[in-house]
């Protein structure tokens, strides 16, 4: 079964598949005649990966689904959200955006943040949506040089080392990411293995 996963990115789109049944081949936009970048112009992550999934449904008639992450810092009123990508400004600068938090937090004594994914899975015509959360909290120096983001300034609860201290394999067993691509994982098992 074809599925579009709502990304330009070949590595994310090749690592989610591993995680998925083999039964299902994910495609990208491109392949189902996609050529524009997809819309993504809502104010919270629900609505950014509602659209993107709703926009290639409507436009490419293909089930699809789309993801979309947010770091939210509890002190910031969830802030930087769905703006975590671009939080310091265009162009996308991750050591900027991390820069623009460690002030912002620097006189706050809440340092809780978490990370959260949501995507949303448009098959045969009906919505689902899946989420995963990562708890944790803001450090106020860069530790670590792995990952990619707020990973060098975020502690995931109950650990003593940044993501970007962890290995992908110790990253991929707890990561916001990881619970909400497996929860899409068991819905699609659960849906062949009722059919
Ligand atoms: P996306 O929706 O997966 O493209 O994520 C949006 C933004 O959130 C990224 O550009 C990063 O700034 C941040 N982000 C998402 N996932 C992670 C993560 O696992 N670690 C650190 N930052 C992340």
């Amino acid at each position: 079964m074809r599925l579009c996963f709502a990304t330009q990115n070949i590595h994310k789109l090749k690592e989610v598949q591993a995680m998925l049944p083999s039964y299902i081949t994910l495609v990208q936009p491109d392949d189902i005649g996609c050529k524009e970048e997809l819309p993504e112009t809502e104010a919270t992550l629900e609505g950014n990966s509602l659209q993107k999934a709703t926009y290639l449904f409507q436009n490419y008639h293909s089930d699809c689904f789309a993801d979309d992450t947010g770091l939210e810092i509890e002190a910031l009123n969830g802030e930087p959200g769905v703006y975590s990508a671009r939080y310091a400004g265009e162009p996308k600068n991750p050591e900027a955006n991390m820069q623009l938090v460690l002030e912002k937090l620097a006189l706050q004594a809440n340092k809780k943040a978490r990370f959260r994914t949501v995507i949303t899975l448009i098959i045969n015509d009906v919505i689902n949506s899946f989420e995963g959360i990562l708890n944790g909290e803001i450090i106020s120096e860069r530790r670590g040089e792995k990952g990619f983001g707020y990973d060098p300034i975020f502690i995931p609860k109950g650990f003593d080392r940044t993501l970007a201290e962890m290995t992908l394999e110790e990253k991929n067993k707890i990561s916001h990411r990881a619970i909400a691509f497996q929860k899409l994982n068991n819905f699609l098992t659960q849906k062949t293995t009722s059919i």
